[in-house]
């Protein structure tokens, strides 16, 4: 049984380097993630204020036809003033002059602001594309350098999954079910260390714990690990717990 917990825990390794791989060539890799992340956030700010210029102009013409339009019909309405005959028609002529106007001054008041806006936008998106160029200049070296790295990473993955294969298929089908089902639940990670935990006073019995969830190992199951190498739940968490080589580093006979 100790055999298969070393397979497992081999296999544990390589399927995380194997996804730390696959995930390093779907995004960048970690030595250029702060300058993938600057670029991304100045290049979708330049975006945004494009946007926002756009929206601005566009709303400027809106603004501008209505004015036309609301300037066309309150001088219609004007001329209107010296044919009506009641006072009725006068003052309904002159309510609908009024509202004319305060549309217009609405549209007016609209035309000013989208012209404020787009101005406000332009000068930044000017400030911003200065900055920019050098950025983008820094990041297309960068992104050249990761492009050439790529197959080898490619390679190591390939490597790295021809390698899980094999020690899966050393490994027996229930174990490996079993395996599998924890990894699920817990993000690929089946497997927890135990960890002794740091005791004040030396004389105090060891007190160990999953490194995975803290949580309290029995040292009966620390026996059983030691011994036979089962395969032992966590209490907690439930994932295959595993003895790491430096577990009982220092520990000094009770005796
Ligand atoms: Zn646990």
């Amino acid at each position: 049984m100790s055999r298969f917990l070393d397979l497992f825990i081999n296999l544990q390794e390589k399927v995380d380097e194997f996804e730390a791989a696959e995930r390093r060539l779907a995004g960048v890799p970690d030595w250029m993630a702060e300058l993938h992340e600057e670029h991304s956030a100045r290049k979708e700010r330049i975006e945004e204020l494009k946007q926002t210029i756009e929206t601005a102009a566009t709303e400027r013409l809106e603004a501008e036809n209505a004015v036309v339009e609301l300037e066309a019909k309150r001088d219609r309405y004007q001329e209107q003033i010296n044919q009506v005959s009641t006072q009725r028609e006068y003052g309904a002529l002159l309510a609908e002059i009024d509202a004319t106007r305060t549309h217009l001054e609405e549209q007016e008041a609209k035309k000013r602001t989208s012209v404020e806006r787009r101005e406000e936008a332009q000068a930044e998106l000017v400030t911003e594309e200065e900055g920019f160029a050098e950025l983008d200049e820094r990041y297309r070296v960068e992104l050249e350098k990761w492009e050439a790295e790529k197959p080898s990473v490619a390679k190591q993955a390939k490597g790295l999954k021809k390698a899980i294969d094999e020690i899966r298929a050393q490994l027996p089908r229930p174990y490996l079910a079993r395996y599998d089902r924890i990894a699920e639940r817990h993000d690929g990670q089946a497997l927890a260390p135990v960890h002794r935990l740091e005791r004040t006073n030396k004389r105090s019995p060891d007190i160990w714990h999953c490194g995975a969830c803290n949580y309290n190992v029995r040292p009966q199951v620390v026996v059983e690990l030691t011994s036979s190498g089962s395969f032992l739940l966590c209490d907690s968490c439930k994932r295959i717990l595993y003895l790491p080589p430096d577990a009982g580093e220092g520990e000094e006979d009770e005796s």
